[in-house]
């Protein structure tokens, strides 16, 4: 093993009586599983992670009542019972070497359901129920419900619990006078406000004596106007130390914040700052969070002492062997979480169980495998986008001979316009991992070769799949043969130049990116922290509660002066990611993008981009455009399917050459993958 190459994420960390091999904690995250009867799936999914090497893994998050579930029939941990349940999680985890803790997450007002309580009688606004407030003595028993929680996950065989203070939850409403209009013991001053965490802290060690670890998760950075100031979150985290905690974890931001803080165009490690400006003043450690996908990435932020541990919890759906290929100076074969939500968070608020877009195993390690086989074949692979490269590695992992024909000069179809992207650069290190495994899993790729049905028949192959992917939809304007129109294509790829007034047709995942990337100019603001602190109004907490600016965001002037398009009414982007759509919508409104709904198209000329409105093509009106591009959606392409049929050949069709309707990466590689594992 070599751990030269990140010394500082490699030094084992010394808790007093006991020690964690490594600075990685694997985060919290919901999964779905904790609200079933999952604890098979669940305690096979933490043991890789565990032989994986992580030093500290902590679970999703269990209620410690019903009035804390965060939504009904949440996993839950009140009674013996279910806590013996747990030991199966808590023993596959400490039997391959590692240590586990529980969170406990009691949801307050963000909770999806009529029993939820808060400090105070106000609804969330991503919320629809209105909480009950608390009697004074209604405080008092979730207090005792945290700590018999905590009693009950050491019965359960846990080595530790974290006590989720942060992300606007219940103990986190209590902090800010946003949430808490209290006049008892429990509200008023910042002394009484922060009496319920530190009571909980304390009571729960009392109950659990030394040898167990708590870790207090604290919001340091509340990104919602009226949050805690600094002075107030040191406070609280003093008195955290003092009411005996292990280990603080950093959380970043409300949930109802306006802010993004965990998706892709976040730049790495951009919170970082936040725990630092905390090590002075503490001497427990400190743990920091958000955006940290890559070794190298922890390394930098250790080293330079922003904080004892990194949290990854994404990372670690992505490629259960993080920490294990760092070790071993295989870093480069780190299967790496680019931060999208569309399988994780996506999933989450969708009630689906949580997977991994790059990754299809998470979450699903009982039932998703590749397998030795015992009968090896020949397949031909046609296509190198996401579902073909997932479908040609899991048939190479599976010891099948694999032959992967592109005809582009490079593999990664479509995935190379995602990387071009403002705010998109992560696809850089999916098309990186994807090319490294090409090579180490011995698929032959056949680059610039557009491969026929009879060069296929001909070298008799024992299966072959098609990936052939999409084609732009053909929108049939009048006047589309314009110079002025260009496709996404000419766009993103060709890199074709583009006047200053654009006006782009259809408003999908694509419409979206163009219009991003034409605003940017090139420039993201996710490669310079500054500049995106700037554009979304994030600032240091000790200079304004919360850490929002007065003016709230910065952006810089747009590049273009950019239309977007679309026939029906409704909200722009509706089919984006439900945590990331936001973000795209609120970022192209900085850029002063306006979007058009409920359009005809009628004419394209040197004038513009004739359009109407409804159904009687009312008020004509030319948009002044000096390019048009065209974004209409895409349909399958998938010509090799009948002829390879018809000569008998076994023939099976993914990705967008199966269905090009909503395709996504997520569904690509999903269906690759699981379709080499069955063949
Ligand atoms: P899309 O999301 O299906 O959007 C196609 C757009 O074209 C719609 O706005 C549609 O709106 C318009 N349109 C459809 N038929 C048209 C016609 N005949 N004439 C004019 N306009 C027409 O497709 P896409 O933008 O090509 O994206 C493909 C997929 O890639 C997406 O579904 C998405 O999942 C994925 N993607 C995702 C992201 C992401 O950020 N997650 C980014 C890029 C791509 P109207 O019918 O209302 O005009
Ligand atoms: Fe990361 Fe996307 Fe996988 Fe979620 S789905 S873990 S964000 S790569």
């Amino acid at each position: 093993m070599t751990h030269t190459n990140y010394p500082h994420l490699f030094t084992p960390l010394d808790l007093g009586f006991t020690t964690l091999k490594n600075r990685v904690l694997m985060g919290s995250m919901h999964t779905g599983l904790e609200d079933g009867n999952n604890h098979d799936r669940l305690a096979a999914y933490f043991a890789e992670r565990a032989r994986g090497d992580v030093g500290l893994i902590v679970t999703g998050g269990y209620a410690p009542n019903r009035a804390g579930w965060v939504k009904p029939f949440a996993g839950k941990l009140t009674t013996s019972r279910e806590a013996k349940k747990h030991q199966q999680i808590s023993g596959a985890v400490q039997s391959e070497g590692g240590k586990i803790a529980l969170q406990i997450l009691h949801a307050g007002r963000y909770a999806y359901h009529p029993l939820s309580v808060a400090p105070s009688r106000i609804r969330s606004p991503i919320t629809p129920f209105t909480p009950r407030e608390l009697s004074t003595a209604g405080v008092e028993k979730q207090i005792k419900a945290f700590v018999r929680c905590a009693q009950l996950a050491r019965d359960a065989g846990y080595d530790g619990v974290e006590i989720m203070g942060s992300e606007g939850y219940f103990i986190n409403e209590f902090l800010v006078t946003h949430t808490n209009k209290r006049s008892d013991k429990w509200g008023g001053s910042y002394a009484n406000r922060m009496q319920l965490p530190v009571e909980i802290v304390a009571r729960t060690r009392e109950a659990l004596g030394k040898d167990f670890i708590i870790i207090y998760r604290l919001s340091m950075i509340d990104l919602i106007p009226a949050g805690s100031s600094w002075d107030e979150t040191v406070t609280l985290a003093k008195a955290i130390e003092g009411a005996g905690a292990t280990i603080i974890n950093t959380g970043i931001g409300w949930h109802e914040a306006r802010v993004p803080t965990i998706a892709t165009s976040v730049p790495r490690g951009a919170f970082a700052w936040v725990t630092k400006k905390m090590k002075s003043e503490v001497n427990i450690p400190l743990v920091t969070s958000n955006r940290i996908n890559l070794p190298a990435v922890a390394e930098k932020i250790l080293s330079e002492g922003s904080a004892d541990m990194v949290s990854l919890a994404r990372p670690m759906l992505a490629d259960p062997e993080f920490v294990k290929k760092a070790g071993e100076g295989r870093a480069d074969e780190i299967n790496v979480c680019i931060a999208c939500n569309q399988a994780c968070l996506d999933h989450t608020f969708a009630n689906k169980i949580s997977s991994c877009l790059v990754n299809p195993r998470a979450c699903h390690e009982t039932e998703l495998n590749y397998v030795a086989s015992t009968n090896t074949r020949r397949f031909a692979v046609v296509g190198s986008g996401p579902a073909g490269i997932s479908a040609a590695l899991v048939l190479a992992e599976c010891g099948h001979e694999v032959d992967l024909f592109e005809a582009a000069s490079e593999v990664g179809g479509q995935l190379n316009m995602a990387k071009v992207i403002p705010g998109k650069e992560e696809f850089h290190e999916m098309l990186r991992y994807f090319k490294g495994q090409l090579e180490l899993k011995r698929v032959r790729v056949h680059l610039n070769t557009h491969v026929t049905a009879d060069d296929l028949q001909a070298t008799g192959y024992d299966g072959v799949i098609i990936a052939t992917g999409v084609v732009p939809r053909d929108p049939q304007i009048d006047g589309q043969d314009h110079p002025k129109v260009l496709s996404y294509i000419d766009v993103l790829r060709e890199q074709a130049p583009v006047g200053n007034r654009v006006a782009i047709i259809g408003a999908g995942g694509i419409g979206f990116d163009v219009a991003e990337f034409l605003v940017q100019d090139g420039r993201s603001p996710t490669m310079h922290l500054d500049e995106w602190l700037e554009e979304w109004g994030v600032v240091d907490p000790a200079d304004a509660r919360g850490g929002l600016a007065v003016q709230r965001s910065k952006p810089q002037p747009p590049a273009r002066e950019v239309t977007l398009l679309q026939r029906k009414a409704g909200k722009h982007g509706a089919k984006l990611g439900k945590t990331t759509g936001w973000i795209h919508r609120a970022a192209l409104k900085m850029s002063n993008v306006q979007m058009l709904g409920g359009v005809n198209y009628e004419r394209i000329a040197d004038e513009g981009l004739l359009i109407s409105y409804g159904e009687n093509h009312e008020n004509p009106t030319w948009l002044d455009v000096d390019n048009v591009v065209l974004c209409a959606g895409q349909l399958p392409l998938r010509d090799l399917k009948e002829p390879l049929e018809s000569a008998g050949i076994p023939t099976h069709v993914i990705g967008g050459a199966d269905v090009a309707t909503e395709l996504d990466a997520k569904r690509a590689i999903d269906q690759g993958s699981r379709l080499a594992a069955t063949l």
